[in-house]
């Protein structure tokens, strides 16, 4: 789960680490109120939306007066930002972020991600702040500092040094780096964060090190510990479609393609869609509906695959081991009774009782396509999508 930079730097402040004064804003009015109540000529206006590269995207202003605070907010509230992380539809600005200004001397990038092949949580530094972090990596990867720790401690002093050192903190402010360091470390194990992410963390002229920015993605598995980050999904920035599918408890991510799925099993549905790609289809979405689906379920799920407008065929691939293929079939055609089916239908029943699924599947009436394994399934839709 994803929040926005103002509730990311509203955690940080919890756990006493730098961040500027600031004030969520709804309006132009809002923020020209924000303005004033902040005790700092220079402000900066940024558009609160879950994707990076706003700056860069007009999405961050600096202003120095209430009426240029009213015009930043004038041109941003309400923008579509188009920015590297959106996509090319951009994102809807509904909020921003009022804050005071900061005299940066020196821009820095430290992160927090999970390393698979350590098993730990690494901290990366780089005195390449402000920078696309990717693009260093990519470029100069000498310049990334690393340090994994242990999440039952965060990160040990020694480390922190040797990042903050490394990266060029001026020495009078390492010991207050080392700090923000090791508290950050400590805000991502007990929040149970899988990225959290400041670029830049600067240092200032009056000698402070602060947190311009704050990304932070939360572990889903782990929120059921979490009832106060849970508080703070923003459903305006998540796909309505994959909102709808979180109630019924369907693994549901939409993908850009034309060819909707339904399967059970999250690696039968990575199957599915390379082998959907692998006849020149290319998949809608990713859709596990699960063990045990309901004909609800079932239902649900071909509603929410045929919401997206993209969507010109289907294609069903349900392996039947716990629950059998005739309670799949009859599922699928009470579900495709319910709905307007528009678009062709192929279904891939297999496993317990297939026979009688697939009977009642010809039974029907419905005009649903028939497949027997993966292959010939991915053909005939993708041939049922060209043809439409
Ligand atoms: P992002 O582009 O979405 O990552 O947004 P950021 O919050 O990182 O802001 C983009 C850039 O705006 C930063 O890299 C800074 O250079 C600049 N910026 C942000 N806050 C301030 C500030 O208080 N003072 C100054 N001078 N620049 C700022
Ligand atoms: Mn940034």
């Amino acid at each position: 789960m994803n929040i926005h930079e103002f509730q990311g730097k509203q955690l940080f402040a919890k756990y006493g680490l730098a961040v500027p004064k600031g004030v969520e804003c709804k309006s132009v009015d809002d923020a020209v109120r924000a303005y004033e109540s902040l005790d700092s000529e220079l402000c900066v206006v940024k558009a609160q939306i879950h994707a990076g590269g706003r700056g860069k995207a007009g999405g961050v202003k600096l202003v120095k007066s209430a009426d240029e605070a009213r015009a930043a907010a004038e041109e941003i509230l309400g923008k579509t930002l188009v920015t590297h992380q959106t996509g090319p539809d951009g994102q809807l600005v509904r909020r921003l972020w009022v804050e005071e200004g900061s005299a940066i001397d020196t821009e820095y990038y430290v992160g927090i991600a999970i390393d698979r092949e350590v098993q730990r949580p690494v901290m990366m530094a780089s005195s390449e702040g402000g920078m696309e972090i990717e693009e260093v990596a990519a470029k100069s990867p000498e310049k990334i500092l690393k340090a994994a720790f242990s999440p039952s401690t965060g990160i040990a002093e020694a480390d922190a040094k040797r990042l903050a050192e490394g990266i060029g903190i001026p020495a009078d402010l390492v010991p207050q780096a080392i700090e923000f360091l090791q508290k950050l470390s400590k805000l991502f194990c007990e929040l149970d964060c899988s990225l959290a992410e400041i670029n830049p963390l600067v240092t200032t002229k009056d000698g402070k090190v602060i947190a311009l920015d704050a990304k932070i993605n939360f572990d889903s598995n782990a929120l059921f510990r979490h009832e106060d980050i849970v508080a703070l999904r923003d459903f305006d920035e998540e796909d309505e479609k994959e909102i709808e599918a979180s109630k019924y408890d369907l693994s549901y991510i939409a993908l850009d393609g034309n060819i909707g799925c339904m399967v059970n099993g999250a690696g039968l549905a990575m199957a599915t869609m390379d082998v959907i790609q692998l006849y020149g289809g290319s998949p809608a979405n990713f859709l596990d509906v699960g063990g045990g689906a309901t004909t609800e379920k079932v239902a649900a799920a071909f509603r929410i695959i045929l919401s997206d407008e993209q969507v010109s065929g289907v294609l069903v691939n349900i392996f039947g081991g716990i629950m059998k293929c005739d309670t799949i079939a009859n599922g699928v055609v009470e579900a495709v009774k319910q709905i307007d089916l528009s678009v062709p239908l192929v279904v891939r029943l297999e496993g317990t009782n297939v026979d009688l699924g697939k009977q009642i599947l010809a039974d029907s009436g419905l005009p649903i396509i028939s497949a027997d394994d993966l292959d010939d399934a991915a053909k005939k839709v993708t041939a049922a999508v060209k043809g439409a």
